[in-house]
């Protein structure tokens, strides 16, 4: 039978096996698409119609990966599609969207009672429904290496495996690491998918692939699951009602729930379609599945997530807010002045991403100190087992210790990351332009001095941006880059080049005080000082501002970033913009915590907690700072909703004053820069998706109550009374062009 594919090659081999070598012309990467979808069916059709064929390799030929799963701009347009929510079209709708969001499934059914068995062959990444696909095939073989990692990451974009995913998990593995790895949604090694039963074997290498998955298929592989056996009946916890059954299922659902305060319809809908489908045959229990999956879709979270986290993601990373017709920048050598805490941090990252990097401070000592932070996260990353002896010492070679600012003569790239100190700075960032080629572009990691306020240098004055790393650099996938008065396109388009080679998301962010996250940021902190003056206790103002969805609660948030760092703010604010620019509570309360307690946050081990090693508690004084209400009758009639409410509302605000001052210019970056930098409740999609969400009407009327109840910070801007009024959204008015519903 001759059969041709555009995503597939296929070859028969004389013992009757079919090897279909999936490599998409037009893509990097292996993405299933519905041309894919069609594709897989007919190659189902031919294994089976062909009596030559007794089973089938599916194998890619990309490099680097099997497939990074579906593409998601289909569940995208999907959404897009259903959003007509009139009452005539809505059930048209809800059945047209179960129909095409269930069709993967029913793909992936077909292939595993097809008759003939299949072996996946993988290398590489293999994400979503590509771990789907591999589940349904009847044989798994990976290669045991750092880089091939299957995963079912769906619930970080407010979905779950809607494609048995769910089902096949808590049929192959122990129910409690299954529903681990589909709740946390991180990715495995082989040798973590094979101690857990979800593949079968792992070979040395990708050349051993085939022969493996040949040798498996000679070996009389079965085609038939053990779920579709006669008799089978699920054992363990998988036997929900049985004791092992009792003992995981509540614990498991209050562990959902402390995980995710119910804020998340995609993680809810997986534990009930994991609880359910196990009480039911295979067919049945994939459309439960199915139906959870269509109604998750649905949901303003799943839908504000996936628009965010995956597509707005992808398309910052990719560079569309890069400046048009500037050539990519080639930057080889990058020069960190400034060792200390951050800029320890800011070489790592740059060395891990295979630039070299002269890191340089006042005396060699503490440049060499800020490469043994290096030393010290590659020493980690061995033991973890994410990187070689090699890898590390090639990282740390290329990171040069130095005090010579003439060592900076050949960099491309400079970020000074010295002292918080307008002086400092000046003459540091003079001494840097002095030395620095005429075409090297020079940054600063400032966090709170004006970008431009600092460009007074002899060569470079167009050449110099801010680049704002959040801490620790490591872990935090944001960077702001700061476009200054005079800062030229070519400089703002090496910033952002150099931020995505070091695989960190960049935002543009226009030179203003605080620039964007950072306001965000002082916003929440100042709600929770306030909070305080008002008695409101510091337990309830720490686990309501989490159930709201925030990651940190807000008193230890100030902890690890300084108490007497936000102190400082509200001072150098004063000084700058007068009395009325800041709150007399909580200078009042800082106050007393900074000048008169030294109660600085993690760094002296004293803060709104105390801290020894790992462990903390709130601080018992706190109360006597601030009276905290005890009279649990009055506590219990404290508006929880409210408070959380507030939380939520003043960082949004915030946000919504940013773009109109155009301090940002893009919701994409408005809404990933509140996520990645300061953990605006991701369920939410970002601080502006949360004001259209719920509508600028009602966010505006919640505004004018806080208002009148807690004060004018609460006052809507210009733009969101317009957007009120209008009943318009930022999605509607401010859409960028690439996130157009198709
Ligand atoms: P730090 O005190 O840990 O490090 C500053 C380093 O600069 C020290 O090693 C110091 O020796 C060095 N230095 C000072 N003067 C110098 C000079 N003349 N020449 C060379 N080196 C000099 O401070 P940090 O926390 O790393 O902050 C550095 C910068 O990053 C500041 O501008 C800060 O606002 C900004 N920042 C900090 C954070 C944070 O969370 N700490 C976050 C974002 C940005």
């Amino acid at each position: 039978m001759s059969v041709s594919y555009s995503a597939f090659t296929h070859d028969i081999d004389d013992d009757g096996i079919a090897v279909f070598t999936w490599a998409m012309p037009d893509r990097s990467m292996n993405v299933i698409t519905l041309k894919v979808m069609d594709e897989i069916e007919a190659i189902i059709d031919q294994v089976v119609g062909d009596e030559e064929i007794a089973g089938a390799v599916l194998i890619s030929g990309k490099p680097d990966a099997f497939t990074g799963g579906a593409d998601i701009t289909m569940l995208h347009m999907l959404q897009s599609a259903c959003a007509d929510k009139t009452p005539e079209n809505v059930h048209v709708a809800a059945t047209k969207l179960l129909e095409a969001s269930s069709r993967l499934s029913r793909i992936y059914r077909n292939l595993e009672t097809c008759g003939k068995p299949f072996v996946v062959a993988i290398h590489g990444l293999c994400l979503g429904g590509g771990t789907e696909l591999a589940l349904s095939a009847h044989g798994r073989i990976m290669v045991d290496n750092q880089t091939t990692k299957i995963g079912l990451p769906e619930v970080k974009i407010g979905v779950f495996p809607g494609a048995g995913g769910t089902q096949r998990v808590m049929r192959m593995t122990d129910p409690q690491s299954g529903l681990q790895l589909l709740l946390q949604g991180k990715s495995l090694t082989g040798k973590k998918a094979k101690a857990l039963g979800l593949v079968d074997h792992l070979v040395a290498s990708q050349s051993d692939l085939l022969p493996a998955a040949k040798s498996m298929l000679l070996n009389k592989l079965s085609a038939t699951k053990s779920w579709d056996e006669k008799g089978y009946k699920p054992s363990g916890a998988a036997n929900v009602y049985s004791r092992d059954g009792f003992q995981l299922w509540p614990a498991a659902n209050a562990l959902y729930r402390k995980q995710t305060h119910d804020n998340y319809p995609g993680a809810r809908a997986l534990l009930k379609a994991a609880y359910e489908g196990l009480l039911l045959p295979m067919d049945q229990a994939l459309e439960v599945e199915s139906r959870y999956f269509a109604q998750v879709l649905q949901t303003p979270e799943a839908q504000n997530m996936i628009r965010s986290l995956f597509i707005s993601l992808q398309a910052l990373n990719k560079g569309v807010r890069r400046p048009v017709g500037i050539a990519q920048s080639d930057l080889k050598i990058i020069g960190i002045v400034g060792a200390g805490f951050m800029g320890a941090g800011i070489a790592y990252v740059t060395a891990k991403a295979g630039f070299n990097v002269i890191l340089l401070d006042q005396s060699l000592v503490a440049a060499e100190k800020g490469k043994a932070h290096s030393q010290a996260l590659t020493e980690k990353s061995i033991k973890r087992g994410y990187a070689t002896e090699a890898d590390a010492l090639a990282l740390l070679g290329r990171i040069s210790p130095s005090e010579n600012y003439s060592d900076l003569s050949s960099c491309d790239l400079i970020i000074e990351a010295v002292f918080e100190d307008r002086n400092v700075k000046a003459g540091v960032l003079e001494k840097i332009s002095r030395i620095a080629k005429l075409d090297a572009v020079l940054a600063s990691n400032t966090s709170t001095l004006p970008i431009s306020s600092l460009a007074g240098l002899p060569k470079h004055v167009a050449n110099f941006v801010g680049i704002h790393f959040f801490s620790p650099v490591d872990k935090m996938m944001l960077v702001e880059v700061i476009i200054g008065k005079e800062s030229s396109d070519r400089a703002v388009a090496t910033a952002l080049d150099f931020v995505r080679a070091i695989k960190k998301t960049p935002i543009r962010v226009n030179d203003a005080r605080g620039f964007y996250a950072n306001r965000s940021v002082m916003a929440y902190l100042l709600e929770a000082h306030l909070m305080l003056s008002e008695g409101i206790p510091a337990a309830m103002i720490e686990n309501l501002a989490q159930q709201a969805g925030m990651p940190v609660g807000p008193l230890a948030l100030n902890d690890e970033v300084a108490v007497d760092l936000a102190w400082k703010i509200v001072q150098v604010t004063k000084a700058d913009l007068g009395e009325q620019a800041v709150h007399p509570e909580q200078e009042k309360l800082l106050h007393k915590m900074v000048v008169e307690h030294e109660r600085l946050g993690r760094k002296n081990g004293k803060g709104f907690y105390d801290y020894e090693g790992r462990n903390k508690r709130i601080w018992t004084g706190l109360k006597d700072l601030v009276p905290q209400l005890c009279d649990p009758d009055l506590i219990d009639q404290l508006d929880r909703q409210e408070i959380k409410q507030r939380f939520l509302v003043i960082q949004a605000l915030e946000a919504a004053r940013c773009f109109e001052e155009g301090v940002v210019e893009d919701v994409r970056e408005a809404d990933l820069g509140s996520i990645l930098g300061f953990g605006f409740a991701p369920f939410t999609g970002g601080t502006l998706s949360y004001i259209d969400t719920m509508g600028a009407q009602t966010f505006v009327r919640l505004c004018d109550k806080f208002a009148v109840k807690y004060g004018p910070r609460f006052e809507p801007n210009a733009l969101l009374r317009d957007l009120a009024e209008t009943n318009d959204r930022f999605y509607d008015r401010f859409q960028p062009a690439s996130i157009a519903v198709e």
